[in-house]
């Protein structure tokens, strides 16, 4: 075997990925460049870390599930004036998710719930925490199906093992008693281990209703809103008032 053969069999055992891949065009820049020993050394190990963080990020992006991804630079604050542009930049500095507050984001559809907590998971997922979305009618289904189904272990799982989990529009569809028992189970596990973002159209005075006991509704607010902070976003319907005809353009011609 050569010497380039080996380092590039070294590198696999190593999993030094970039290394492997990059071996040749490593070494007619360091050439090119008359890199010394260390600078060439350097050079490597820097591309190394670079790669293997981009794939970590990869990663948990993909293992987040967000059903699109949106960000906070496409956020129009002019459009949604319930939150400020320093609340939302102390929101992007993710302090409240290493001391594990949770947010809960209320109001009608269309004013931009979702839009704010993908672009948060996103933020902290840049920032390399875990993050896990998912709406609440397939955590329903996930924790009722978790015992019988490797999927939804799975998915479980990557929710347990999460700084942050969104759980989105709470408050769509009813949900039976059993189910509210899971919820409120997770909850608890989760109000000491994470951060949670719920959104829902429904304020807290309807919660009852849809997790269809007093007793319950208290017991999970209680452990939801020990420590948080909610935003109620008003406003029009970001999609209607954006509403794209498909007319628009002939009518203007
Ligand atoms: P909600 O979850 O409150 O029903 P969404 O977050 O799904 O609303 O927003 C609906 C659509 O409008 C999405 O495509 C979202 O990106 C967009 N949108 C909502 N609010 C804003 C905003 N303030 N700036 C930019 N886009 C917005
Ligand atoms: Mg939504």
């Amino acid at each position: 075997m050569g010497t380039l053969d080996e380092i590039i069999s070294y590198s696999g055992s190593l999993k030094l990925i970039y290394l492997k891949q990059n071996l040749e065009q490593l070494l007619d820049e360091a050439k090119k460049r008359d890199q010394s020993y260390q600078e060439f050394l350097r050079t490597i190990l820097c591309y190394e870390m670079e790669s293997k963080e981009a794939r970590a990020k990869e990663k948990r992006l993909k293992s987040a599930s967000f059903p699109t991804l949106k960000t906070i630079e496409e956020f129009d604050l002019s459009f949604q004036k319930s939150i400020s542009k320093r609340q939302l930049n102390e929101l992007c500095e993710l302090t409240w998710v290493d001391q594990m507050y949770n947010l809960i984001l209320l109001g009608p559809p269309g004013v931009g719930k979702s839009h704010l907590a993908i672009a948060l998971g996103y933020k902290a997922i840049e920032a390399g925490y875990n993050v896990s979305f998912i709406t609440m009618d397939l955590l329903m289904h996930t924790l009722k199906t978790a015992e019988i189904s490797k999927k939804s272990k799975g998915k479980l799982n990557r929710i347990l093992a999460s700084s942050l989990v969104i759980i989105d529009e709470l408050g769509y569809l009813p949900i039976t008693r059993e189910e509210a028992n899971l919820f409120f189970s997770l909850i608890s596990t989760l109000h000491e281990q994470a951060s949670i973002i719920i959104t829902s159209n429904k304020g807290f005075e309807d919660w009852t209703e849809l997790l269809g006991d007093p007793a319950l509704t208290t017991a999970v607010l209680d452990r939801i809103t020990y420590r948080c902070e909610v935003i109620t976003m008003q406003g029009k319907s970001y999609r209607l008032e954006h509403r794209q005809s498909l007319f628009d353009k002939v009518e203007n011609d």
